[in-house]
């Protein structure tokens, strides 16, 4: 992890908040390549999960809603996590993640030696188990106290109860208030979804372990909703609909290049499930912190909307024209987090290879979700018509992919730097590109493509660039496309 978040920070990934105060820990704030990597995978999940799909719409709903959403969702009465404290150095934990971390431990032993253990391993010198802080080593903890994980702030310019209201903790119910709106303004006949990516906002106790736990965080939230009277194959609809979902949410990781054997499908046992969940599987996602959770996709039935009708006062159902009954719809809930799935992409992408003697770090994004799509390098950048050659290219390429200039060092440099952040194809204007005027040489108008994983190199003429890399950026295979040109010198 450490590795990751050094190279987030050196190469404009991922910054902590506030930096300069000294950060809060509980934040963190996206630089110019995080940003672009962010919005790929939003933009991806989108696509995918909306516009692709006959039976989904999209909504973007507010952060602030009325207070009585949150009564009627249970998050005032329910959304809380167990919190003990330490009697002696004061430091806070989940009750529920404690057995999660190292822990010190004053060895009785080894003369009270001072150990970290394993998460969740007895020491090996004594075989005793922790009971005390797993951070001093010395304190009790407290008795677990239930502690609401909701932001609480004021609606309007007094600080009074009437005017208390909370930033919203997940994006979902947004949704379940505009269901009706939305059915009745598009005219959607069951099974349909709506989606919704935004900002929640959680207290947690113990934020940490990088983006993987912040106190302010992206969801992308799918609510679908199946007719509870349908059956398909003699099954309730509900239930097919949940393991169809579960398939696409797990095959999606492993269109964008997470690996098949770091994803892993988790059933949620019994005495673990919500009480309104009939059903919650998480898809988990082996982070450098070990197995955890990425997205979970649940059957809440139609509890929510049973609750905010009986709260509103509002019909929340559905007319079945066939039954000539009115229904409430069950509702499969895909949930996952952007900055985690962004995690996820970068631990997943990132490798550390030997070349020819020398070491290279690369992050092998799929193109899609890659920050930067095509660097344009100059080889040599005091010969003016190549670096006019090279702007001109940067300048029409980016008219539809994320392109960049760098002349910033030598050609060796440039190209692990692209590596480094992941660009998958990189462009070269050389000599033999623009000739030599003073000696009444033409240029071949060829530049160079170099491409990421493979490192190999073609030689293409700038005409036909555009139609290449609409191949290699849309659906085209690397092998395909450089078949067709002549490799170039390494
Ligand atoms: P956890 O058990 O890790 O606290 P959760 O089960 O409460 O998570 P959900 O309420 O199911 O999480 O939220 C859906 C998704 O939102 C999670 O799978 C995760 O990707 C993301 N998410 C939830 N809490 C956070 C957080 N504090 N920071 C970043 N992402 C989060």
């Amino acid at each position: 992890m450490d590795v990751l978040v050094s190279l987030c920070k050196r190469r404009g990934f991922i910054f902590q908040s506030s930096e300069i105060y000294g950060g809060t820990g509980a934040a963190w704030d996206y630089g110019p390549l995080g940003v672009e990597l962010k919005n790929n995978i939003k933009r991806v999940w989108w696509r995918d999960n909306i516009h692709l799909r006959p039976d989904m719409v999209g909504l973007d709903a507010s952060i602030l809603m009325h207070p009585q959403v949150w009564k009627a969702s249970g998050h005032l009465d329910h959304f809380t996590d167990p919190m003990v404290d330490c009697k002696a150095c004061q430091h806070r934990f989940r009750a529920d993640k404690v057995e999660e971390q190292s822990w010190i431990h004053y060895c009785p032993a080894t003369k009270g030696n001072k150990f970290e253990v394993p998460a969740g391993e007895p020491c090996k010198h004594c075989n005793v188990r922790r009971s005390l802080c797993p951070d001093c080593g010395k304190g009790e903890l407290t008795t677990p106290r239930q502690f609401n994980l909701m932001f609480k702030t004021f609606m309007g310019p007094v600080e009074e109860d009437a005017a208390v209201t909370y930033l919203r903790p997940e994006t979902a119910q947004g949704i379940f208030v505009n269901f009706d709106n939305v059915l009745q303004s598009m005219r959607l006949k069951l099974p349909f979804g709506i989606a919704q990516i935004g900002k929640a906002f959680r207290n947690e106790i113990t934020p940490g372990n990088f983006i993987f736990r912040t106190r302010e965080f992206e969801q992308m939230e799918i609510e679908f909703f199946v007719n509870p009277l349908e059956t398909i194959d003699g099954r309730p609809a509900d239930e097919v609909w949940h393991e169809r979902w579960i398939e696409s949410r797990f095959a999606w990781y492993q269109r964008y290049g997470m690996r098949r054997e770091n994803l892993r499908i988790r059933e949620h046992e019994k005495d673990e499930l919500a009480h309104y969940a009939k059903r919650t599987v998480d898809i988990e996602y082996q982070f450098p912190i070990g197995w955890s959770e990425l997205e979970g996709v649940a059957n809440r039935t139609d509890f929510d909307l049973k609750q905010h009708a009986q709260f509103s006062g509002k019909s929340l159902t559905y007319f079945d024209e066939d039954r000539k009954q009115h229904v409430v719809p069950y509702v499969i809930e895909p949930s996952a987090g952007a900055d985690r799935s962004l995690l996820a992409f970068l631990a997943d992408a990132y490798r550390e290879e030997e070349v020819r003697g020398d070491r290279r770090v690369v992050l092998r994004f799929h193109p899609d979700l890659a920050p930067v799509k095509i660097a344009v390098l100059p080889l040599l950048k005091k010969r003016p018509e190549i670096v006019t050659t090279a702007h001109d290219l940067r300048a029409t390429l980016a008219r539809r992919w994320v392109t960049v200039y760098d002349d910033t060092a030598a050609i060796g440099r440039l190209y692990r730097r692209q590596d480094e952040v992941g660009t998958p194809y990189c462009v070269t204007v050389d000599v033999q590109t623009v000739g030599d005027s003073a000696k009444g040489e033409p240029g071949d108008r060829c530049v160079t493509i170099r491409e990421r994983d493979s490192m190999e190199q073609i030689r293409v003429p700038i005409a036909e660039l555009q139609g290449i890399f609409e191949r290699l950026l849309g659906d085209g295979a690397w092998a395909d496309v450089a078949r067709s040109y002549p490799p170039a010198r390494g």
